[in-house]
């Protein structure tokens, strides 16, 4: 089997064969119009295109799973998917909960307990548009609806460029709070930036968490690592991709 997956997923088209052997993790950040100013635009999903990704995985039978089904069972009928946001944006409340609704799917928002309901004041330092964080009553909502939350540390630092006692504080401390704060077990982690290394990885293990997903791209096998999971980027599709699949598919 020499297909090469695209490190972007836009549509189902490039990637049925591929999602129909093995559970795949898609990776959202922000659902909604894209302000102008923005430096990072592969953040943002549009809100029609959101809707129509989450149609066609519902035509095409999908139902959600968590990350660690990846880990326990290869894909099965009716095939699985696992939907991920990072960080909790309010933008995915208004834009992308009733398009899974419709869908029926669920998906799993990995939030920052120290900045609820404010906003990412780590990409705004970097110079990035500032988007709002879901606050305490609409992440109730969120769970009200059926998704799940999982844990992105405190603050949302690169792990590996602060000193490690300063990165367990972090990770064990998110799981703390969230659990705290919503009375519910938080047993996924994502590593912010997909920063990760072997000491930072230990330590989500020993806090608990059952996986961890990184930013790295692919499919993964039943063998691959718990807390260092693949996922692909979900957004709109690139100019080079669309090349790329007209190539492939002779079109
Ligand atoms: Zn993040």
């Amino acid at each position: 089997m020499s297909t090469r997956l695209p490190g972007v997923y836009s549509s189902l088209g490039p990637f049925r064969e591929a999602f129909a052997r093995q559970i795949p993790i898609l990776m959202y950040h922000k659902v909604g119009p894209r302000p102008s100013r923005v430096r990072l635009k592969g953040m943002y999903v549009e809100p029609r295109l959101f809707r129509r990704q989450m149609r066609e995985l519902g035509a095409a039978g999908f139902t959600s799973a968590l990350p660690d089904s990846v880990l326990t069972q290869p894909q099965s009928t009716p095939p699985k998917i696992v939907l991920t946001f990072d960080d909790g944006y309010r933008n995915v409340l208004e834009h992308a909960l009733e398009p899974m609704r419709e869908a029926r799917l669920t998906a799993i928002q990995f939030l920052i307990p120290d900045l609820i309901g404010q906003r990412n004041e780590w990409d705004v330092a970097q110079g990035e548009a500032p988007e709002p964080l879901m606050n305490r009553e609409e992440i109730g909502r969120w769970l009200a609806a059926g998704h799940d939350i999982g844990a992105h540390t405190c603050t949302h630092p690169f792990l590996t460029r602060i000193p490690l006692q300063q990165a367990r504080d972090e990770i064990i401390a998110s799981r703390r709070k969230l659990e705290d704060l919503f009375q519910r077990q938080v047993v996924h982690f994502c590593y912010p930036f997909g920063d990760w290394n072997e000491a930072v990885r230990d330590i989500v293990a020993e806090a608990g968490f059952q996986t961890a997903v990184t930013t790295a791209s692919g499919l993964n096998s039943l063998e691959s690592g718990r807390f260092s999971l693949l996922r692909f980027t979900a957004r709109h599709q690139s100019r080079s991709l669309k090349a790329w699949w007209r190539r492939l598919s002779g079109r």
